[in-house]
């Protein structure tokens, strides 16, 4: 399996699209022609974690966390440039899946929900997903070569299944005046035609090329067509809420998501004993949308990263808050690398996958 394939694959399940328009994901460090010789999972890209794969003798690291975030003024050999060096000195490619994870119905937040064992999860915050339904009107006898050639351009497409289209057929009537060249009838004479409405869907970003294949490949000189944009929610959200399977006091859930997710310290804001059961969660740094997720039902809403003026504003408004710590994301690398073994193991790719066992958290805790 070469880098580019590698690529293909995770952006087939975990769409690099989907990422947030700030985040900086993909291959940010490689040579898409080489071949895959061992991934690494990783949460942050450091030093450390380049020697790990040096010693594994593994080429490729997968690190949640883009390594080239904020711009990179220089590469030299010290700080970030130091570890970018060694990445290219070792031919070791690294690829970031960061907010991309995040949304994902089986990426980070899913693996957070999963490790505390909550049920009847669901996805919050989720992404519009914008398309357009595209109709147009063509004579029955060129409806089949039509559809081929819409086809064969990758329109028409839903998930797995290709060639969707829905026909009406109807009566259409046209009178040529002027100069015009009609593909059936004659000048200053009232046409009819048996025609078929063929409708289909396409992707947002499909709309240019859609036209081009009508003007292109539609027998008329003025084929008629309408894009008609559709927007609903699409399967990536910010997000995810859960429950408990018995309700718990706050101090409960917090000692439990301790324990559960395996890190040294939580702290939460609001009333020891409240009884809660639906958790909200966003891994990493998800203040922002605590009042949202409490509109949305949760009890308690869980992130790391929360200041000071953050929790007092959510003390004051009653809004619950459970501080996992941002490190707590660091169960995406047993995360990853199961789904990784999966997806290759159905695919009969032989890849050896391991997550990186270097802690990256910066705090030390006492
Ligand atoms: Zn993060």
């Amino acid at each position: 399996m070469t880098i580019k394939e590698l690529m293909m694959l995770l952006d087939s399940k975990v769409p690099f699209n989907t990422a947030e328009s700030w985040d900086n994901v993909g291959l940010l460090i490689g040579d898409e022609t080489e071949k895959v010789r061992g991934i690494l999972t990783a949460l942050d890209c450091t030093e450390a974690v380049v020697d790990e794969a040096i010693e594994l003798n593994y080429n490729t690291i997968i690190s949640h966390h883009p390594l080239i975030f904020k711009g990179v003024q220089s590469i030299e050999n010290k700080g970030y440039g130091k570890i970018i060096r060694k990445l290219i000195q070792h031919n070791i490619n690294l690829i970031a899946m960061h907010t991309n994870l995040d949304v994902n119905p089986v990426g980070v937040n899913y693996m957070l929900v999963n490790t505390l064992k909550l049920k009847h999860i669901r996805q919050i915050n989720q992404q519009q997903h914008r398309y357009f339904k595209v109709q147009t009107y063509i004579p029955k006898v060129d409806v089949k070569a039509f559809k081929d050639r819409l086809s064969q351009a990758g329109l028409a497409q839903e998930g797995n299944y290709e060639y969707c289209f829905f026909e009406t057929e109807g009566l259409g009537q046209f009178k040529p005046v002027g100069d015009a060249n009609p593909h059936i009838g004659d000048i200053d004479k009232i046409e009819c035609v048996e025609e078929v409405k063929v409708e289909f869907m396409i992707d947002y970003g499909q709309q240019d090329l859609t036209e081009q294949l009508i003007k292109a490949y539609h027998p008329y000189e003025t084929p008629v067509y309408d894009f008609i944009e559709i927007v609903d929610k699409s399967d990536y959200g910010l997000g995810i809420m859960g429950e408990l399977t018995n309700p718990m006091s706050i101090q409960q859930f917090s000692e439990y998501a301790k324990n559960q997710l395996q890190i040294p310290s939580v702290r939460f804001v609001g009333p020891y004993d409240q009884q809660i059961k639906s958790i909200a969660i966003i891994g990493g740094s998800g203040i922002g949308f605590e009042y949202k997720a409490k509109c949305q039902g949760a009890d308690i809403f869980v992130t790391g990263d929360i200041k000071h003026h953050d929790a007092l504003d959510a003390a004051i408004q009653g809004v619950n808050l459970l501080d996992i710590n941002h490190y707590s994301e660091y169960i995406m690398k047993q995360g990853l690398k199961a789904l990784l073994d999966s997806w290759l193991e159905d695919l009969n790719i032989d890849v050896k996958v391991k997550a990186s066992q270097i802690n990256t958290d910066p705090f030390h805790y006492v």
